[in-house]
């Protein structure tokens, strides 16, 4: 029996370029290329407990992004069987938009995020604007006020969360970047966007901590080496292609949003 199953759900998509997604793809000397960037958000559940790693964007800032909704993340979460109300926690991965947009719906979920990340989103750098401009003000104050009222669990370096689930802080890509490992996958969320940054070493080009994201490569490439374990990048589209098992029995228009990532029985 497997104890935990493992859910990605693609709830977004935009077309990206390679000039825009790889930090001084310049320096590569390739032509650029377009690609299909998705939006995911993950779900842990089994073992008497609910837990969301990230939320997803909002739709409003979304679309002003230039960003598909697929499927609104409540929504699918109530296709799925889940109750946002139920869910019991939320690990932030970090605090951009696209991670953090829905955490106002999520009211009884206690908020697990690296200390480092909320310091800093709640700290005087926050709105500068090279850093501010994948964050969204009023996601960054309701994360403030779920501080405020005492809704959240800070992880240092690492943190185990519940049987087979690992948090690790990496930082790079922000401050308090996370990684989980969750039974046999490592979701990377924004510590590897696309497997191509682990693979060719390539940095995303948001970032605020260069050597920690390379860093952050290594921790993750280390993550992995455990035999069976797979990693789950956090915007990559091959994701569905190299995790090709779906849920049978979803609302039509949400089964083909859904992968499995790992688990076939809930105990
Ligand atoms: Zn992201």
């Amino acid at each position: 029996m497997i104890a935990q199953e493992v859910l990605a759900v693609r709830y977004g998509t935009r077309i990206a370029t390679k000039a825009d997604s790889y930090l001084n793809f310049h320096l590569y000397g390739e032509p650029d290329e377009s690609f299909e960037m998705d939006y995911y958000f993950w779900l842990v559940r089994g073992a008497g407990r609910t837990v969301l790693v990230d939320c997803g964007f909002g739709e409003e800032p979304g679309t002003r992004r230039g960003r598909a909704t697929l499927v609104d993340p409540v929504a699918a979460l109530a296709g799925l069987g889940v109750d946002a109300a139920a869910v019991d926690q939320l690990v932030v991965s970090h605090a951009h938009y696209d991670h953090i947009g829905n955490l106002h719906r999520f009211p009884n979920a206690e908020i697990v995020i690296a200390r480092r990340e909320y310091e800093f989103w709640t700290g005087p750098y926050a709105g500068r604007f090279q850093l501010a401009h994948a964050t969204e003000p009023a996601e960054l104050a309701c994360l403030a006020d779920a501080g405020a009222r005492g809704r959240l669990r800070f992880v240092d370096d690492s943190l185990d969360l519940a049987p087979g689930i690992e948090l690790v802080v990496v930082g790079g890509h922000t401050p308090g970047q996370m990684v989980a490992k969750v039974g046999p996958v490592v979701l990377a969320a924004d510590a590897v966007h696309f497997y191509e940054e682990l693979e060719r070493d390539r940095p995303f080009v948001v970032v605020a901590d260069l050597p920690d994201m390379y860093r952050g490569f290594d921790v993750v490439r280390e993550m992995c080496e455990d035999a069976g374990t797979a990693l789950v990048a956090g915007h990559d589209a091959d994701v569905r292609r190299r995790f090709p098992d779906r849920v049978d029995g979803l609302p039509d228009g949400l089964d083909e949003h859904v992968v499995r990532l790992s688990g076939k029985e809930i105990a």
